[in-house]
């Protein structure tokens, strides 16, 4: 069966399951409903962002208790009063609310690295839930009752077979927008997040945004979730937003699988089911009652995150994968438009007397270096010379201690590298940075980022649908110029390591670049493969580009490039022709340990 067969099937199942089960399945089907959109935006935050967060239930609460405050308090504060009483405008309110305080958590913990962003979560999670326990309004640990039921088109929503319809149709939408979303090129910059800050940013996003948008859609999922469990019902307490369940939706994403926008329904639906289960024949098997169930939980919870890392979508899906018939190569569509290059000949990039030091080391002194429209420089020297750190000056990952760089004569000492790729300088990494489990042509896309406009709410609805197809040309076009065409829908992490260089350099000529700068393009490559870049290289130069590059393999530079520039210990100690460099003594004396 089609995929799209498979979600009809599941639709027409869900529409007739209220119909036919007993309330109280519906109930359970009910609660994994609401579970699963917000492990929905863990999904997003912790699978495709890898932000772990264990405060989304407070996200929940916040969306909960703000309906449940305006909808029963009898007096509202003049300024609120407009929002009382309907549990649309107070899901509204609730919205606002909650996109404020998402967005100023955000600003103050997604910068913050490796465990301090999810003890960060921990911090708000707790100070959410306390608050609701202690506003005075909010019915302290009692809580609020009596909450009205949801109307819509007429039809109150007070009985748990017919707000599960809303639920449901909820969870889809979200599902399908989620999707929508990572399928465009937004989504795309959110993935490669994962790839590393510093490529991403090279490819023109900007990661502290991207990093913003999906903490604040995670958070709105959550309040919506929240909106809808507070009518369904119809009683608010603190004890379900607690740092108890937060870290139940973190096992829900886990143990469904981080990586989809499935796994979210299937780990909410799995663990609800599981827990319930325990709790029904726990006490029967071990005779008592003991909160058994907690401990047995966790065990299971533990030996099922052993046994399937991935969790268990990755499972489900490979078995559909395989009967996917091939996709067809994406169509030709209207180029986007290109920036007026430099004529051959004019000076592209200069270093004036940049110099970096780290402490008491001087990595860099007084590094001179330029570059012109049409030409191929090498940057060489043995280990350690300081060759990597002036690459990452001249891209704008580093910024020099003394010392300027200008790339088309302007000064980017500490301009943000997404800045300096908006001005038409591309790179590869000595170390590949791609995306393994993303085709080849998505992984290509993201050098087109800084290309096109889309934003993220057209892509939530796929309203970008003719950039998207002009991107995915675009990309499909410079694989097909550095000959990967045959190898579109392939995942990145299987190609060869020599092949992901060359993806590497199709993502940096996707984002229509003047100057391409390529640390150690040619290291693993086989000798047909270096010949092959080589050539690549040549006609790119031919094109006009200016390209850099930083290489150890001698023989792969000195038919290649037009001018050499030999460091050592930070300095540079020969610059010419690579005949002349090849017989310099000083050089031969430094890199090739001649005496
Ligand atoms: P190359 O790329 O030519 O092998 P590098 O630029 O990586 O050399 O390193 C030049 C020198 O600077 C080395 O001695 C290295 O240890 C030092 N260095 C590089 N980066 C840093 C850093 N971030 N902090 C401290 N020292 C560094
Ligand atoms: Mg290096």
């Amino acid at each position: 069966m089609k995929p799209r067969h498979l979600t009809l099937a599941f639709i027409a199942v869900m529409g007739l399951a209220p119909l036919l089960l007993p309330t109280f399945q519906v109930t359970l089907l009910n609660y994994i409903g609401l579970y699963a959109l917000v492990v929905l935006g863990l999904v997003l935050l912790t699978g495709v962002g890898g932000m772990t967060s264990f405060g989304q239930a407070a996200f929940v609460g916040l969306g909960a208790y703000t309906s449940a405050y305006l909808t029963t308090t009898e007096q509202l504060p003049a300024w609120l009063a407009w929002a009382g009483g309907s549990p649309w405008l107070a899901l509204l309110v609730g919205l606002v609310l909650t996109a404020v305080v998402a967005i100023a958590l955000g600003a103050m913990t997604l910068k913050l690295s490796g465990h301090y962003l999810p003890l960060g979560t921990i911090a708000w999670g707790l100070s959410l839930y306390y608050l609701f326990g202690n506003l005075e309004g909010l019915g302290g640990q009692t809580g609020i009752s009596d909450l009205p039921a949801i109307s819509l088109f007429g039809l109150v929503l007070d009985k748990g077979e017919k707000i599960f319809y809303l639920i449901w149709a909820v969870l889809l939408v979200a599902i399908v927008i989620t999707q929508n979303l990572l399928d465009s090129r937004q989504g795309r910059a959110i993935r490669a997040l994962k790839g590393g800050q510093v490529m991403a940013e090279s490819m023109g996003v900007n990661t502290f945004r991207a990093k913003l948008v999906i903490f604040l859609v995670s958070a709105l999922f959550a309040a919506v979730s929240g909106w809808l469990y507070a009518h369904t019902q119809r009683f608010v307490n603190p004890t379900p937003f607690g740092l108890h369940m937060g870290i139940d939706y973190l096992f829900m994403a886990l143990i469904g699988g981080v990586g989809s926008v499935w796994g979210a329904l299937l780990g909410a639906g799995v663990l609800t089911l599981l827990k319930q289960w325990l709790q029904d024949w726990l006490p029967l098997v071990m005779g008592s009652q003991g909160n058994y169930e907690t401990i047995v939980f966790g065990l299971l919870v533990i030996l099922m995150m052993q046994r399937m890392p991935g969790g268990l979508w990755p499972l489900l899906a490979r078995r559909f994968a395989q009967s996917r018939p091939p996709r067809p190569a994406p169509p030709e569509a209207e180029a986007l438009a290109r920036r007026t290059q430099p004529a051959k000949g004019e000076l592209i990039l200069e270093a004036r007397q940049v110099t970096r030091c780290f402490g008491g080391l001087v990595a860099n002194n007084a590094m001179n270096l330029s570059l012109h429209a049409g030409e191929i420089l090498a940057l060489i020297g043995p280990n350690g010379a300081g060759k990597s750190t002036l690459f990452n000056q001249l891209s704008g990952v580093d910024i020099p201690t003394s010392g300027d760089v200008l790339f088309l004569g302007q000064r980017i000492n500490g301009i943000p590298s997404r800045h300096i790729a908006r001005l038409g300088m591309s790179r590869t990494f000595q170390h590949v940075k791609l995306l393994p489990s993303m085709t080849v042509l998505e992984n290509v896309a993201i050098g087109a980022h800084l290309r096109a406009q889309g934003g993220v709410l057209s892509s939530f609805a796929h309203l970008e649908r003719s950039e998207e197809a002009r991107l995915l040309a675009e990309a499909r076009r410079q694989l097909e110029r550095v000959g990967l065409g045959e190898h579109l829908y392939e995942e990145a992490g299987a190609l060869a390591l020599g092949q992901q260089r060359i993806l590497e350099i199709a993502r940096a000529l996707c984002a229509d670049p003047c100057l391409l700068l390529l640390d150690e393009p040619a290291a693993g490559l086989r000798h047909k493969e270096k010949q092959e870049l080589a050539a690549l290289l040549g006609r790119l130069r031919d094109e006009g580009m200016a390209i850099l590059l930083v290489e150890h393999d001698m023989d792969f530079v000195m038919g290649l490039v037009d001018r050499i520039t030999v460091m050592e210990f930070g300095q540079k100690i020969a610059e010419g022709l690579p005949e002349t460099i090849q017989s310099d003594p000083a050089v031969l004396q430094a890199y090739l340990g001649v005496e």
